[in-house]
């Protein structure tokens, strides 16, 4: 790291190099705003960040940083465009550790919107930079050492992009995401972010274990266990060592899309499906199917390993042979997850003997089929025609639960029941931010939710219908599906009535264990036959399989005799 502490360390960059470095629009919505400052408090060394947004963030942010600050010289120079301290030439990006090197996100924001930028590096007076509608003022400040960005009025004269800014509860939820994004990358540095006067997350600042704990909530950040994995790697014909560190969550927690498999390259968040990839790989079958884990994985490579000039908003970084990485990021999160004591996550996916097969949908509707026995109070053991069908009483009876529901509720909203005593429910940031964003669509779900301070939340209300009565904590989930399917409306809003009403189907259901006499095992499979969808249960594990009178022969060496 470049890191002269005062005089004249900003300067201007050349032309060429200028020209070498990935250009585009920095500054297209507050997170982006956001991210910048960050950054150059991540590269200031700071050790505690503090963030805080009125509004959609276009009102005002300001960020706060302990970091070395800037001498006067410095600070007047760096609003202007294309002034560093962290690179002098191109080639320095071969070789070049910071978040950032382009040296335009200062003057970039100073354009967008004003900026208002106080600094000291530790000298008795330190320095007010404003620049406002292109005017630039230098004048003295008291501060300690550190630097606080001001951003206000951003895009005041860019209507057009006022416009395809999204509701101030997205935008505010991008930043909540970006922030948990940088906070898990670096957490050893404290961060907190407040919105509108509250303190919306914050980490302490203490390790990855706490940063997991404080922003996704004991039971999820602490059911975890960590990777570290060494591996020497042949990146396109130049060996490289690699360092892959980070915490899995158990698979007992898992979500519907990627999202919260968080991964940094070299301190910096990335968005890098392939590396995604690599870890749910990692965990294998461990996950159910179409399940997604949390987790964080930072990996440390040569800088020459990694090209970070490769995106405008620095999302993505170029991974010299980038496979070879995904390979051993997968081998380091399978190694951890094989010596976790994964007994404590309770819930692991089932290991299928692999003679049994899952049953075709084509195969029988179970209208002759007959009850043998219940095996161990899980299976229901029936013979029907040429096979031998297993079915496992819990999958089964959710998906008749959730084929009723769902007739019953076609066209209706969710009642819901209330909840006396409320109960409260704290969320990870961004999900809160899904709360407030998606109201309406929670109260046509049946919840009534009031906001409790920070991230809690009051549920006065839960869906219940048919008098299945959700727990308080079925918000979380709907939230997190909400927030996923971003209010894309029509299509998803459906798919969400479904996963609810699954899981109100499963919560009732006979568990796993509930003694079936016969009679009644005969009914719940009369009733799976029944169901639109028999084969499979809402969450799609499968309900019956099926062993055919050929497997059997097969098994006996029975050859030629069926
Ligand atoms: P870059 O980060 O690419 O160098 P910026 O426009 O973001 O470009 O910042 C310009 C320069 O201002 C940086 O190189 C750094 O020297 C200085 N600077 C910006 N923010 C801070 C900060 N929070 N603390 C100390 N120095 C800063
Ligand atoms: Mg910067």
């Amino acid at each position: 790291m470049s890191e002269e502490s005062s005089g004249t360390a900003v300067r201007e960059l050349s032309e060429d190099t200028v020209e070498r470095i990935a250009a585009g629009e920095v500054i297209t919505r507050p997170a982006r705003v956001v991210a910048e400052l960050v950054e150059n408090a991540l590269d200031a060394g700071a050790d505690r960040i503090e963030v805080a947004v009125d509004g959609d963030g276009t009102d005002r942010i300001r960020v706060a940083d302990d970091g070395r600050g800037m001498g006067r010289e410095d600070a007047a120079r760096a609003v202007e465009p294309h002034t560093t301290s962290k690179i002098r030439a191109a080639d320095d990006l071969r070789t070049s550790t910071t978040m950032g090197f382009r040296g335009e996100a200062l003057a970039a924001i100073a354009d967008a919107g004003d900026l208002d930028l106080v600094t000291s590096d530790g000298a008795a007076v330190g320095t007010r930079v404003t620049v406002s509608d292109g005017e630039k003022t230098v004048e003295d400040a008291g501060r300690g050492r550190g630097t606080t960005a001001v951003v206000t009025d951003l895009f005041g004269d860019r209507p057009a992009r006022r416009e395809s800014l999204a509701s101030p509860a997205r935008e505010f939820g991008r930043i909540s995401e970006l922030l948990t994004s940088y906070a898990l990358a670096r957490p050893e540095v404290a961060f907190s972010l407040d919105h509108d006067g509250r303190e919306t997350a914050s980490t302490p600042g203490t390790g990855l274990r706490d940063a997991l704990v404080a922003l996704y909530g004991r039971e999820t950040g602490g059911e975890s266990t960590a990777v570290t994995h060494r591996a020497g790697v042949d990146l396109a014909d130049r060996s490289a060592d690699l360092t892959v560190e980070g915490r899995l969550c158990y698979p007992s927690t898992t979500r519907s899309t990627r999202e919260h498999v968080h991964v940094a390259v070299n301190g910096r968040p990335v968005r890098d499906d392939d590396l995604r990839k690599a870890v749910a790989r990692g965990y294998g079958s461990l996950l159910p199917n179409g399940r997604e884990p949390v987790a964080v994985v930072r990996l440390d490579l040569p800088a020459w390993a990694v090209d970070p000039n490769v995106h405008p908003a620095k999302e993505r970084v170029a991974i010299r042979g980038g496979d070879a990485v995904a390979d051993a990021v997968e081998a380091g999160v399978r190694e951890a997850l094989t010596t976790a004591d994964l007994r404590r996550s309770g819930e692991v996916a089932m290991d299928l003997d692999s003679s049994l097969s899952p049953a075709e949908a084509t195969e029988s509707d179970f209208a002759d089929a007959t009850v043998l026995g219940v095996f161990r109070d899980l299976y229901v053991v029936c013979e029907a025609g040429e096979d031998l069908l297993v079915v496992d009483q819990h999958a089964a009876h959710e998906r008749v639960n959730f084929e009723r529901l769902r007739e019953a509720l076609a066209d209706e909203a969710v009642p819901s029941s209330e909840l006396d005593p409320a109960e409260t429910v704290t969320l990870d940031p961004p999900t809160a931010a899904a709360v407030e964003e998606h109201r309406e669509e929670l109260a046509t779900l049946g919840f009534s939710v009031d906001p409790f301070g920070g991230t809690t939340y009051r549920v006065t209300a839960v869906p219940a219908p048919l008098g299945r009565v959700a727990d308080a904590d079925s918000l979380r989930g709907v939230a997190t599906d909400l927030r996923e399917s971003g209010g894309r409306g029509g299509d998803a809003a459906a798919a969400l009535r479904e996963d609810l009403l699954a899981d109100l189907a499963c919560h009732p259901s006979l568990k796993a264990g509930d003694a079936l006499d016969r009679e009644t095992a005969g009914r719940l499979v009369e009733r799976l036959g029944e169901c639109e969808q028999p084969y499979a249960c809402p969450h799609g594990r499968p309900t019956v399989l099926s062993v055919g009178a050929s497997t059997l022969a097969d098994g006996f060496e029975r050859h030629g005799s069926r």
